[in-house]
């Protein structure tokens, strides 16, 4: 079967299990959408946020892009994609929880470190040059795996700091009605991560019972 094909035929299994199957999910998502949780993820094709998390449709609401980056508030007349999204989720959709979630192995951030890249991609991970100030441009092949992640977790940690320059954010999380997290997917292990503010560093995330 043909790489389009197999879309083709993977929509057919999505239309009988979520319109035609026991919950008819759609019956009820036709008329809107009521997400709790916004997603900022990277494009990367192994970290879908919707099948990481075995979410269904309406569970989520995902914005995408390279290196899962929120760039900081610029009220400058520009069109900006990602806060377009934010500001949609934040104050229209009024969702609860805004999770970036980044990946270990990102080839957005193996740019920013000085790996393959283009135009587009070099310009772009400038919002996130700060997470690699204090990365050593000549590393060993030993230490580039580790130096890529502190710098994965460290844009992370940008991005949460970006969202708070938004004032639609700002004051949500003020006044508790939104909660931000940053959490780091690890393809090698398998593990998923979530940054601790108390300790300063990420620690395994394990469901509450
Ligand atoms: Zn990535």
């Amino acid at each position: 079967m043909g790489d389009i094909d197999s879309l083709v035929s993977g929509f057919g299994r999505f239309k009988e299990k979520y319109f035609n199957g026991a919950d008819r999910l759609y019956d009820s998502l036709r008329t809107g959408q009521k997400p709790k949780v916004l997603v900022i993820a990277c494009s990367d094709s192994r970290v879908d946020p919707a099948i990481l998390f075995d979410s269904v449709p309406g569970e989520l609401f995902v914005v995408r892009n390279v290196a899962n980056l929120v760039p900081p508030h610029l009220d400058d007349g520009g069109t900006h994609g990602v806060s377009a999204a934010l500001e949609f989720a934040a104050c229209n959709l009024e969702v609860k929880h805004i999770v970036v979630l980044g990946h270990s192995r990102c080839g957005g951030i193996q740019a920013l470190l000085g790996g393959a890249t283009g135009k587009y991609i070099t310009q772009w991970m400038k919002i996130a040059a700060e997470a690699a100030r204090d990365i050593p441009r000549n590393r060993t092949d030993e230490q580039s795996g580790s130096t890529a992640r502190i710098c994965e977790q460290s844009s992370i940690l940008l991005s949460l700091r970006n969202l708070l320059t938004f004032p639609c954010v700002r004051e949500r999380v003020d006044d508790a009605r939104l909660t931000i997290h940053g959490w780091y997917f690890d393809i090698n292990s398998g593990e998923l991560l979530g940054y601790d503010p108390l300790v300063k560093e990420f620690k395994a995330l394990k469901p509450s019972l």
